[in-house]
């Protein structure tokens, strides 16, 4: 029977640990400051929107929502990050996608000044973790790094498996595993032999978004496991990649969904927006 490794806990600790920097730096006179954008009616985004209000309170910082309607242009979308890169109470700029078919998220997150791209989505900063020298790191690899930390659980050397390969997860993932000396492999939906790839990996991660598509046959015994998916399930409750109930009894440690990579992403942008206030001071 495998470990659970709690992911609230972990976010937990770790605001609470940017809470009492925050308090430190206001003492200063720097209040971390993130703006969150969100366009139209998504209500996932909107869930998302208020967990991210409800952090930045926990953590002390000051935070400007926006929300706008669906028929908002990208030259007004546009205009509104133009002035929040102008704003020195900002620290952080986070737009929520998916943004409305209309506007080219690209031209948005581009629009970002790098500095203040707490989501680290703008090319200057994916090259900079390219690079190893990141101000800034995505904020779900990056809480899967600091779960594996947090548990002791090392990954130099170690056979990593990714599956999946978006910019936002799987690819930074791999990434961020190899800046750590592991060696990485990297599936996606044409990897041929998908479980005999997947078994060879000490940490498996997914970030694919299908229900129990990871199964036992495809897990070695003693595997650490990562569920980066949130999918839902023909009863309406969250649930990951992993087909939890089997795999945990062969892998060593797993992750939970809910309550395992989710709750890091948020704690990790929070992370983010104080790395992004103490830049400020410097420059
Ligand atoms: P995505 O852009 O849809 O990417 C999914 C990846 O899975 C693609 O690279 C795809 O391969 C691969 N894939 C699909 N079917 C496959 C198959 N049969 N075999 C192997 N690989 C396959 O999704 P994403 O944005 O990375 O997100 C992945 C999951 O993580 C989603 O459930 C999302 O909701 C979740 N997520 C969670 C958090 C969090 O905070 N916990 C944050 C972000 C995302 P191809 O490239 O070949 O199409």
């Amino acid at each position: 029977m495998s470990r659970i490794i709690d992911g609230k806990e972990v976010s937990s600790y770790i605001k609470e640990q940017i809470r009492k920097k925050t308090e430190k730096l206001k003492n200063k006179g720097l209040t971390p400051g993130l703006a969150v954008v969100l366009v139209g009616n998504d209500s996932a985004s909107k869930v998302y929107v208020r967990n991210k209000k409800a952090a930045c309170e926990l953590c002390g910082f000051y935070s400007a929502s926006y929300e706008l309607p669906e028929e908002t242009t990208q030259a007004q979308l546009l205009e509104l990050i133009a002035a929040l890169n102008a704003d020195n109470r900002i620290h952080g700029i986070l737009v929520q996608m998916p943004l409305p078919a209309h506007i080219d998220a690209d031209a948005v997150v581009k629009a970002i000044l790098p500095e203040k791209d707490v989501d680290a989505f703008n090319p200057e900063n994916v090259g900079r973790i390219m690079l190893g020298n990141h101000s800034f790191l995505p904020c779900t690899p990056a809480g899967v790094m600091e779960l594996l930390k947090y548990y002791g659980i090392s990954v130099s050397g170690r056979e990593c498996v990714v599956i999946g390969r978006s910019n936002i997860v799987g690819k930074p993932m791999a990434m961020l595993l190899l800046h750590d000396n592991a060696t990485v492999t990297i599936c996606h939906s044409k990897t041929a032999d998908l479980a005999s790839v997947t078994r060879r990996a000490d940490v498996l991660i997914s970030a694919v978004g299908k229900k129990a598509f990871v199964t036992t046959d495809m897990v070695k015994e003693g595997a650490v496991v990562i569920d980066v998916g949130i999918n839902r399930g023909e009863d309406g409750k969250l649930c990951g990649d992993v087909d939890f109930e089997s795999v945990s009894k062969k892998a060593s440690y797993i992750t939970p969904v809910p309550g395992g990579v989710g709750p890091m992403t948020i704690a990790m942008l929070m992370q983010n927006t104080l790395t992004a206030a103490e830049l400020s001071k410097r420059s």
